[in-house]
């Protein structure tokens, strides 16, 4: 079923997006809870309100790739171990990081 919706309306929006799966342009800023392991494989925790993008179209809900970038490069770089199963992304990209620069990328 599709439905017609105007056009105008969308690009008034300031949180509308396209979307990177089906190309919709009714995507929408969004926060969700992923479990994420952690880059030493000993176990996965839960990070909240994670800035995502959610389609009506498809059904996606998804992170962008800078985003996921920017997790995976944080817990490279603190001090794991300690951190909580469940936290909120801004909660997790607060913890002062324990190396000076990412010697993981070249
Ligand atoms: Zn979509």
């Amino acid at each position: 079923m599709a439905i017609r919706t105007e056009q105008d309306g969308w690009g008034l929006r300031g949180d509308s997006m396209q979307c990177a799966w089906c190309e919709s342009k009714k995507a929408t800023n969004a926060s969700a809870t992923c479990y994420w392991e952690l880059p030493d494989g000993t176990r996965a925790i839960e990070i909240m309100s994670i800035p995502s993008v959610q389609c009506p179209d498809c059904g996606m809900e998804y992170q962008e790739e800078t985003l996921v970038e920017e997790i995976e490069d944080q817990l490279m770089l603190i001090d794991t171990k300690p951190l909580p199963n469940t936290l909120t992304y801004k909660e997790l990209m607060d913890i002062p990081r324990f190396l000076k620069k990412n010697y993981f990328k070249l």
